[in-house]
């Protein structure tokens, strides 16, 4: 039973029973109700760079990938999220336009670590900040001086600090290693952005997070987008000692692998890099024992031009892969082929996303007094994904051609459909999703 987009009970359905007659029924036949999705890791290039993606297109694709929540990465808009203004203009670019329900995560960079109060206070959700640089010039990374200072205030406000985890090997002038071109060899750009990197990064902000938390200041720490495996034991180390730790991986690191990957398709090109089958196997192991919390897509859309198609010049593309819309079935596809049921996903897509960007009481779960938002899916259909089934703006992907399990074939977004069977329904009633409305 939905009343004013909430869950109000849960009770079994009798056909022919009187006490259902005052409500309107659907039936969806012996298809699955999941929660809604959740995905916190989302680059809505708007304003700024619509022409990238806004968020109309955005939210679309989202809902019909049965996504009922997002959370906005602060890159790579124009103004990117760092100050109050910028999180203003996001609002305005928002309203109107969202088919689903979108949060924001606020960019902390060295030019805005003193007034980052500000924009905690405005209702971002955390904060992401760059170990490395991040291809936005507006957006240069922090150095661990400044992740200090940074944590230590996000430890007052209890929310995230949210970290792209690589980091370049120090090299004295006098000694810095020869390097090849990379040209259109994936191989090569696979090499040139090693596990060493996001180990290292990782090594250092726990070490970090750790010597505030002596101190006393409690630190939330997220690695987004884990790549590399090796760094698996280091967080489940920093979790065993503690520490409040947490990590994401996306679905071209659960489901593509470097082996199958050609040379000059710039498609495939994101940063930390899809590795191998063996690197593939590990980070599932890592999802299955809980180091990695949860899936997300880092959806991170461009135009064809920025994407080097025609040349095939791997060293100079953009990186970014576009999947918003398809998240759900690969990692279904995935899981299911290694034994996971669907529940498993549902927690590494919904629930546990939900609880870590403060969602937790009231999105990822279908239970009285949770938002009803929740999706209508076929867990055994089989298809081919194809462009045309594309909602988001650019129609690119690796994903197009690939045989996948698990269709979403309605969303409800707090109650009312958003989707249907490759419809988008309705008008766009997404709302904003801000940290003083949920705490
Ligand atoms: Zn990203």
């Amino acid at each position: 039973m939905v009343g004013s987009g909430i869950i109000r009970e849960i009770r079994s359905y009798h056909l022919d029973s009187d006490e259902s007659q005052d409500a309107v029924v659907h039936d969806f036949g012996y298809k699955i109700i999941i929660p809604g999705l959740v995905d916190t890791h989302v680059h809505i290039n708007e304003p700024g760079r619509t022409h990238w993606e806004g968020f109309h297109y955005a939210t679309r694709a989202a809902a019909a990938g049965g996504i009922t929540s997002l959370v906005d990465m602060p890159l790579n808009s124009s103004p990117v999220t760092t100050n109050v203004a910028a999180l203003e203009a996001k609002l305005r670019s928002f309203k109107g336009n969202g088919w689903v329900d979108c949060g924001f995560w606020g960019g902390a960079i060295p030019q805005n670590i003193d007034d980052l109060d500000d924009l905690l206070d405005a209702g971002v959700l955390g904060l992401k900040a760059f170990t490395i640089e991040s291809g936005i010039d507006e957006f240069p990374e922090v150095n661990a001086a400044h992740l200090k200072q940074v944590m230590r205030k996000l430890g007052k406000y209890k929310l995230p600090l949210l970290v792209h985890a690589e980091l370049r090997d120090s090299y004295t002038e006098h000694n810095v290693p020869e390097t090849k071109p990379i040209g259109k060899s994936y191989s090569r750009f696979l090499a040139s952005r090693p596990k060493r990197w996001e180990n290292n990064a990782i090594k250092l902000l726990i070490a970090l997070a750790s010597s505030n938390n002596d101190e006393g200041i409690f630190t939330k720490l997220h690695i987004v987008h884990l790549s590399s495996s090796d760094a698996l034991s280091l967080i489940r180390e920093g979790k065993d000692t503690g520490l409040c730790i947490s990590a994401e991986t996306c679905p071209h690191y659960l489901h593509l692998f470097s082996e199958a990957i050609p040379d000059g398709n710039c498609i495939f090109k994101c940063c930390p890099p899809i590795r191998d089958s063996e690197n593939r196997e590990h980070l599932w192991n890592g999802l299955a024992e809980g180091t990695i919390d949860f899936i997300v897509s880092d959806h991170s859309p461009s135009p064809p031009e920025l994407k080097q198609l025609e040349s095939g010049d791997l060293e100079n593309a953009w990186g970014g892969i576009s999947s918003l819309q398809f998240g759900l079935p690969l990692s279904w596809t995935e899981a299911k082929n290694r034994g996971f049921g669907l529940s498993k996903v549902v927690e590494w897509m919904s629930i546990n996303p939900a609880k870590f960007c403060g969602l937790g009481k009231r999105k990822g779960r279908l239970a009285p007094s949770f938002d009803a938002d929740f999706v209508v899916f076929d867990e055994h259909a089989e298809y081919v994904i194809e462009e045309q089934n594309i909602l988001y703006r650019h129609k690119l992907s690796p994903y197009i051609g690939s045989r996948v399990t698990g269709m979403v074939e309605k969303t409800f977004l707090r109650g009312n459909l958003v989707y249907s069977n490759g419809e988008i329904i309705g008008s766009p009633r997404g709302q904003t999703l801000m940290n003083q409305n949920f705490s």
